[in-house]
């Protein structure tokens, strides 16, 4: 059985948005998503 492409290490973590279902493998990246994608979501909730 043959392998396409490259296998993610197990230790990768993931950082998944809690507003939808994007997934970085950055923090920084995720945050950044957040800030653009749901910035007013996270004003609303204040
Ligand atoms: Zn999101």
């Amino acid at each position: 059985m043959k392998t396409v492409g490259l296998r993610f290490p197990s230790e990768v973590k993931e950082f998944a948005c809690p507003y939808c279902d994007k997934v970085y493998k950055t923090e920084k990246g995720l945050k950044e998503h957040i800030a653009k994608e749901h910035g007013d979501e996270l004003k609303a909730e204040e």
